[in-house]
Parts: C-alpha cells; structure tokens; sequence
C-alpha cells in the first residue's frame, strides 16, 4: 500500500490502516522508517489534537480495570479512546488480541475503540520504539483521548514523561514499603497519584494512603503537588471524577500555554535522544570511525586511557573538517 493510500486510510479511521502505521512506527528498519517518516509528513496537520494521558504503576495496580472503567466512562460522555498499552517485552505473546479482550472487555467491544498492545523492546522507562508516533498516527485516526498504558518500573521516568500531557501514576496502599515502595522519580513527575482497590476491606487503608502520599508530597514537590485522590476501579468509584480531573487538567495545561511548551519540550528531547542514538548507529557502520572506535575501546579496557579521554579523541576526530553550514 502507498504511502498515501495508508494516510488516506488512517484519515478515514480504517483501523487497519492505523495499525499497520503503527507497526511501521515500531520497525526499525530503515525503509519502514523512511515509510513512516513520510506517512507522519503528511499527517502532520492532523495531529495534535488529543488529550495523551500515561497511566503507569506496577503490576496488578488495577491500570487495565482502570482503563476499561475510565475508557467506558470516556465513550458514554460521546468521545472516542485508543488505547497504547505497553508490555513488558517478556509479557507480550501472539495472543496478546485475546488478551486486550479479557483485560479491558468494555473497550475491545467498543467500535470507537482503537486498542493496541505493544512490547517495549526492552526499551528503558516503560515506552515502545515508536510510542511518540503511534500517538499521533492515532490523533491522525481522530481520536481525541489517547490512554497509554505502562508498567511503571522502568529505569527513565522521564520517557514516559515524554509521550503525554498528564501522567497518571496508580498505586497500591501496602504495597511494598508504603511511599517508599513507588518510584521517587515517578512521584517527581506525576501529575495525579491515584491509589486504587478503595473498596471492601481495603477502603479504609486506601484512604489512609492517600493521606500520607498527600503530605509526603507536599513535602517533595511544595510547589507543584500532584493531585493526589482514591479510586476503585472495580466498583468504579471515583472513576469519573478521574475522568473530569483529567479534563480539566487538559484545559489548564491549553490555556496556560504549558501544553504547548511540554510538547516543545518533549519533542526537543526526542531530537537528542535520536541524535545520540542516530550517532552511535553511525560510528559502528562508518569503516573509519569503527576503526577507531574498536582501538579506543580497547586501550580503554586495557587501562591504557581514560573513557572521557578516548570519547573526546574520537569526537575531535570526527569533527576536524567540519564543513561551514552555508
Ligand atoms: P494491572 O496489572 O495494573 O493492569 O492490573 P489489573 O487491572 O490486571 O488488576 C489486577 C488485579 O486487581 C485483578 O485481579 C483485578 O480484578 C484487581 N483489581 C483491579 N482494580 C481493583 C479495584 O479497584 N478493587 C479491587 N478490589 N480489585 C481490583
């Protein structure tokens, strides 16, 4: 299919349009990248327009009963939802369809739901290669919330942080080692900490939870606490207060221009990310640079030089008939 045909497709909200984006979006192969470079060129005026929220937290927090709740919540409101649910790559398997259905029954059944499971490669902070673009293929397929869905143990906080404009981190009362249990650095960027399973016997500990994680991060952040409430996703109390949260939290984040400021923020981050990455990529395939990188990296090992010392005579290699831009 041409690459237009597939923008058109993803225009018109073909689902299989944008799930087969989405899988270009995912490849790295050079000419999937390409493909998907140009697929995003010409969808860019289309893109932007959802409300990207991040819902993370450790495994069996309740994120996929959650989601279902609040998507379902979402959808009765008269929107639409797509779902990026992001596996630990040890967790995804073929069957992954069969387990969208049983994970988030109410969203699977819904035809103004697109839900996609995706591994994250081992990828650090809990997002697949190609999350950044998936989220917009789906803004391009005209979906106006986009949920995605990650285990909140990754070692960068920060790529999560990156793909959305709200971060939703659910917790867990008891959980471990009570506040310390949960990711210092998820608590540095979360807007809202939800702690979930308020119902039957657990309400009360729920509550209590919330409490401490209140002062403790009034403590930590005094000057942008994150919004800090209780929910139970299986009896759905809360859950559209969440969702009103959420809304209005998106209308703050527009009208004070930070949305846009985040988004510039973000994208300005994703550029060094593929540049350093974009630059290793090419020091191995360069025969001249490899070379050289292969004799550092041994006299490195060897102890014969520095790791900062052997960087820089690489980098001032490379560098030394650096061309004027015209
Ligand atoms: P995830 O791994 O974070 O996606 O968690 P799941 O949504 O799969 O939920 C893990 C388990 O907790 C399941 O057995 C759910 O039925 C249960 N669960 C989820 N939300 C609640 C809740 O609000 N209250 C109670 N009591 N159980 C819940």
């Amino acid at each position: 299919m041409s690459t237009s045909a597939l923008a058109l497709g993803i225009r018109n909200g073909d689902r299989r349009a944008l799930g087969r984006a989405i899988t270009l979006a995912e490849s790295s192969r050079p000419e999937d990248r390409e493909a998907v470079e140009q697929l995003l060129a010409l969808l860019a005026p289309a893109t932007g327009a959802a409300h990207r929220v991040a819902l993370t937290g450790p495994p069996g927090a309740g994120k996929s009963t959650l989601l279902d709740a609040l998507g379902a919540a979402a959808l009765a409101r008269g929107g639409n939802v797509a779902v990026l649910a992001i596996d630990p790559a040890s967790a995804i398997s073929g069957g992954s369809l069969l387990g969208d259905a049983l994970r988030m029954p109410r969203l699977a059944a819904s035809e103004r739901v697109f839900l996609r499971s995706s591994s994250n490669a081992g990828t650090l902070g809990g997002t697949a290669p190609g999350t950044r673009e998936s989220v917009l293929l789906c803004e391009a397929a005209g979906f106006r919330l986009v949920l995605i869905e990650t285990v909140g143990v990754g070692q960068a906080e920060q790529a999560v942080r990156d793909v959305c404009d709200t971060l939703v981190l659910l917790a867990l009362a008891g959980a471990g080692d009570e506040i310390q249990g949960i990711k210092r650095g998820l608590l540095e960027v979360a807007d809202a900490v939800l702690v979930n399973k308020a119902d039957g016997a657990g309400q009360a500990a729920a509550h209590a939870f919330a409490d401490d994680m209140r002062h403790a991060l009034a403590l930590l952040r005094p000057g942008s606490p994150p919004h800090v409430g209780v929910v139970s996703a299986r009896t759905e109390q809360g859950v559209s207060e969440l969702l009103e949260w959420l809304t209005q939290h998106a209308a703050r984040l527009t009208a004070s221009g930070e949305l846009q400021r985040q988004r510039q923020r973000q994208l300005s981050r994703a550029f060094r990310a593929a540049l350093s990455r974009a630059l290793l990529a090419r020091l191995v395939t360069d025969t001249r640079a490899s070379a050289l990188l292969g004799q550092l990296e041994a006299e490195v090992a060897a102890g014969q030089r520095l790791p900062t010392a052997a960087a820089r005579e690489l980098t001032n290699a490379l560098f030394t008939s650096w061309p004027a831009r015209p």
